[in-house]
C-alpha cells in the first residue's frame, strides 16, 4: 500500500498524470470505494487491501473522469485485461493512461506500456476455465438452461447497474433507451428483461474480459457473468479469441475474412 501511494504521489507531483483512480476507504469498514485522487498530498487517501475489488478501469471512459486529464488506474488483472480490450476497440491508445498494477497477491507491477499487460494478463487464469457454477451449467439439457435463465431475468428490475459497473459497455446511448423506434421494451416484464438480456449477452459476446463486475451490482443477484462466461467459452472454441489478452485483437463478431470458408459473404 505504501509503495503505492508513494508511485501514485510521484505521479501527481510530478505532472505525469492529473488523477489517480483508486480505491479508498467505504461507507464502512467492510467496504472499499473508488476514489479519484488530483493532489499529491492526498494520496495517503489510497488503499489496497482484499476489499478492493471493483474493475476501476469503467471510469477511464467516463466523460466526468475524460475532463479531469491524463488518468493512472490502480489495476488488478480484470481491468488489465479492460485496458487491453479498450484499447482494441480503439477507446485508448498507448499514452492515455498509466497503469498502477497490482498482482492477484496484491504486489504493486511494473506496467509500462501495453505490451508487459499482455505478458503479465497472459499467466493469469480466466475464471470461466475453472468456475464449477458454469460446468453445472453446461451440463444441463437446453430446456433446463432455458428454465434456469427465465427464472433469473424474471427478478431483473431493469435498474441498469450491471450496465453502468461493465468496462466494456460505453455506448453513449444505449439501445434500451432508444424509443423511435422501440427496439426493447422498457417495463422489466418477461418479454422485456428477455430482450434486455439477450442484447446484453450479444452485445458482450467476445468483449467481456470476466471481471464479474456486473453479477456484483446486481441488487438482485442475478449470475450474469455467467451468460457472458458460457459466450466467453463459444467464442474461444468457434474462434480460438479470448477477450482482453491484447491491445490488437480483433472482435470476432464483427470482423470478417474474405477467404472464409462459408459462402454469405458473397
Ligand atoms: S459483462 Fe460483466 S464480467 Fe463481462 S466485462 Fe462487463 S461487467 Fe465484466
Ligand atoms: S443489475 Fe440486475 S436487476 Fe439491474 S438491470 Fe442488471 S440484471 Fe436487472
Amino acid at each position: 500500500m505504501e509503495e503505492l501511494r508513494a508511485k501514485a504521489k510521484e505521479l501527481l507531483a510530478a505532472g505525469t498524470v492529473k488523477v489517480v483512480v483508486g480505491y479508498g476507504e467505504g461507507s464502512d469498514k467492510y467496504r472499499a470505494r473508488a476514489v479519484f485522487v488530483r493532489k499529491a498530498e492526498q494520496a495517503d487517501k489510497l488503499i489496497c487491501d482484499a476489499r478492493c475489488q471493483q474493475n476501476l478501469a469503467v471510469y477511464l471512459t467516463r466523460s466526468e473522469v475524460k475532463a479531469m486529464g491524463k488518468p493512472a488506474v490502480v489495476a488488478r488483472p480484470p481491468a488489465m485485461r479492460t485496458l487491453l480490450q479498450l484499447a482494441a476497440e480503439r477507446q485508448l491508445a498507448p499514452g492515455d493512461v498509466v497503469v498502477l498494477g497490482i498482482s492477484a497477491d496484491g504486489k504493486l507491477l511494473d506496467l509500462p506500456d501495453f505490451k508487459a499487460i499482455e505478458s503479465y494478463v497472459a499467466t493469469v487464469p480466466m475464471d470461466w476455465e475453472s468456475n464449477p457454477e458454469l460446468a453445472r451449467l453446461e451440463a444441463m439439457s437446453s430446456e433446463e438452461r432455458w428454465a434456469y435463465w427465465k427464472e433469473q431475468f424474471s427478478h431483473c428490475i431493469k435498474c441498469y447497474a450491471c450496465r453502468s459497473s461493465c468496462p466494456l459497455c460505453y455506448c453513449s446511448r444505449c439501445t434500451v433507451e432508444c424509443n423511435q423506434p422501440q427496439w426493447i421494451f422498457a417495463a422489466p416484464h418477461t418479454l422485456g428483461n428477455l430482450e434486455w438480456h439477450v442484447m446484453r449477452a450479444m452485445h458482450l459476446a467476445g468483449r467481456c474480459i470476466d471481471c464479474g463486475s456486473c453479477s456484483d451490482a446486481c441488487p438482485v443477484g442475478i449470475p450474469l457473468n455467467l451468460l457472458t462466461q458460457m459466450l466467453a467459452r463459444e467464442v474461444k472454441s468457434d474462434f480460438d479469441q479470448v477477450a482482453g489478452l491484447s491491445a490488437d485483437s480483433e472482435y470476432a463478431l464483427s470482423s470478417f475474412k474474405p477467404d472464409d470458408k462459408e459462402d454469405f459473404i458473397r
